[in-house]
């Protein structure tokens, strides 16, 4: 049988199995070629500055955060995005022609991991969502207008952007039920719609929103996107929608997550990006790069919320023991120390397959990654938590705050069931139905089937047992 991905497959019994020799077929998990994960000696040197770097200079600085202006965090922050330049490291994810140096993503794996203990580490490194997804579907199907007024110094960190596909009417787990519409008017199109949960909008220099240009095409190609400057009219931001991580006015300094009516919002053609019709192949391209960062940004927090626990349990106790002792505790830290290893192995082989094999063969893997790795970012903060008592669950301790994060993300990007759902379809692809009757391993009719076989083999009186 063909693989589906242009490979071989021997199908056994309705089973499958990957003949290992072809390269690109899709679970290469079950592949015997070396997995190689490691770095050259200068980039180490780079690693190992970016984690004094985060933890002498970021990370210390981020505790007065919420007590500067925006004004003075920009200020604060400055000189070390300058740092980051000096050394080469700003907005690595970016191709070499945009000013990426190409490193691959098993390298920006390790160096997302390092800003992951930190927050406001991958604003520094010029990465930080929305604008690094931004500025690559951007740069996908930018003209040279596009790149000079909204591409470059988005790049640069002069400008911020924010991403609005998501209507609160709708399910945003299926984009092709968006009812935000742009029509076409000259030279200009229209654009109306209601969104909700754009992050940044309300401090963005543009928002690129998607929008339905072309109804009677398939469901995948009737969508466009846009950038729309801030203070166009038509332009209009109800409001930010209070939330976990914002629960009350006055907690939007970095951006929030808004509503927006678009109410005939007039924007110049030359502001879409791409053909009519590229929408959905524009926000694919989007994300999965990002996923892979994002994931290794969860081991980070993960590391850190580790490091939090191990540290109390072997210091509180009670009982007269210390908590370290007490099997439950044990079970968590075990559990946790288990989970963390495997998540940081699944986005590094992700980041592998994609490096070695190119990114749309990643797809299944950074998928599993996304559901999976969000589970555990939430499973070791929690039980970080739990291990500290009601201090986890206070401000005193960055962990409430990662918590609150950590619960976004099995939504954001695509909910949970909707990844599973894809690696499920994809994973049982390659696989044969049987037709009518038992499963292809149904022990009776294989051993009578092979009876034969083994006969000079098998004591009569024990096989008829
Ligand atoms: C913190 C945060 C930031 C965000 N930032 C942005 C942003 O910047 N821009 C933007 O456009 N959007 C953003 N979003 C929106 C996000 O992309 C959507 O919330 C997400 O895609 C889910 O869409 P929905 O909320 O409409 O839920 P729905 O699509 O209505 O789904 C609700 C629930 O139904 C279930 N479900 C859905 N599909 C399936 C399925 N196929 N099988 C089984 N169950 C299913 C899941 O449990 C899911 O959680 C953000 C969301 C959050 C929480």
């Amino acid at each position: 049988m063909d693989h589906p991905e242009g490979g071989k497959h021997s199908i056994k019994r309705g089973l499958r199995t990957c003949d290992a020799k072809v390269a690109g077929a899709h679970n290469c998990w079950e592949h015997h070629m070396a997995i190689d994960f490691s770095v050259d000696e200068e980039f180490q040197e780079q690693l190992d500055w970016m984690r004094t770097f985060v933890d002498e200079e970021i990370e210390p600085l981020e505790l007065f955060y919420d007590d500067m202006s925006a004004t003075n965090w920009k200020k604060a922050i400055a000189p070390l995005k300058q740092q980051v330049r000096d050394r080469g490291l700003w907005a690595c994810h970016l191709d070499p022609e945009l000013g990426g140096q190409g490193f691959g993503q098993v390298k920006l794996a390790l160096m997302h991991e390092i800003l992951g203990r930190c927050s406001t580490a991958p604003n520094v490194f010029g990465n930080q969502a929305p604008d690094s997804g931004n500025s690559e579907l951007i740069a996908i199907g930018a003209t040279p207008y596009q790149r000079e007024t909204w591409l470059e110094p988005l790049l640069r960190g002069d400008i911020t952007s924010s991403f609005s596909l998501t209507e609160p009417h709708y399910s945003g787990s299926d984009p092709t039920m968006i009812n935000t519409h742009a029509e076409r008017d000259g030279d200009e199109y229209v654009i109306n719609g209601h969104k909700w949960f754009a992050s940044n909008a309300s401090n963005a220099d543009f928002i690129l929103v998607m929008a339905v240009t072309n109804p009677d095409n398939p469901p995948h190609k009737a969508a466009s996107f846009f950038i729309v400057p801030k203070g166009t009219p038509g332009l209009n931001i109800v409001r930010n929608v209070f939330n976990m991580h914002h629960p009350y006015p006055g907690h939007f300094r970095s951006g929030g997550h808004a509503e927006i009516l678009f109410e005939n919002c007039r924007v110049p053609v030359e502001n879409r990006v791409g053909n009519e019709g590229d929408g959905f192949v524009l926000a694919q391209k989007r994300l999965n790069g990002g996923r892979i960062h994002h994931a290794m940004r969860w081991v980070g927090q993960c590391n850190k919320a580790f490091d939090l626990m191990c540290e109390r349990a072997i210091s509180r106790s009670t009982k007269g023991q210390l908590l370290i002792e007490k099997q439950m505790i044990q079970d968590l830290i075990a559990t946790s120390s288990a989970e963390i290893r495997a998540l940081r192995l699944m986005a590094l082989h992700s980041a592998w397959v994609w490096d070695t094999q190119g990114g749309s063969k990643a797809r299944v893997e950074i998928a599993e990654l996304k559901f999976w790795g969000a589970q555990v970012l939430h499973n070791v903060i929690d039980r970080a938590i739990q291990v500290h008592g009601a201090m986890g669950w206070t401000m005193d301790l960055p962990l409430a705050k990662m918590y609150v994060l950590a619960r976004q993300m099995r939504i954001a990007d695509g909910a949970d069931e909707v990844h599973k759902s894809f690696v499920a379809t994809k994973r049982a692809k390659g696989y044969t139905p049987v037709d009518f009757g038992w499963p292809s391993q149904h022990i009776p009719t294989r051993k009578a089937e092979l009876r034969e076989r083994f006969a000079w083999l098998i004591d009569n009186e024990m096989a008829n047992h």
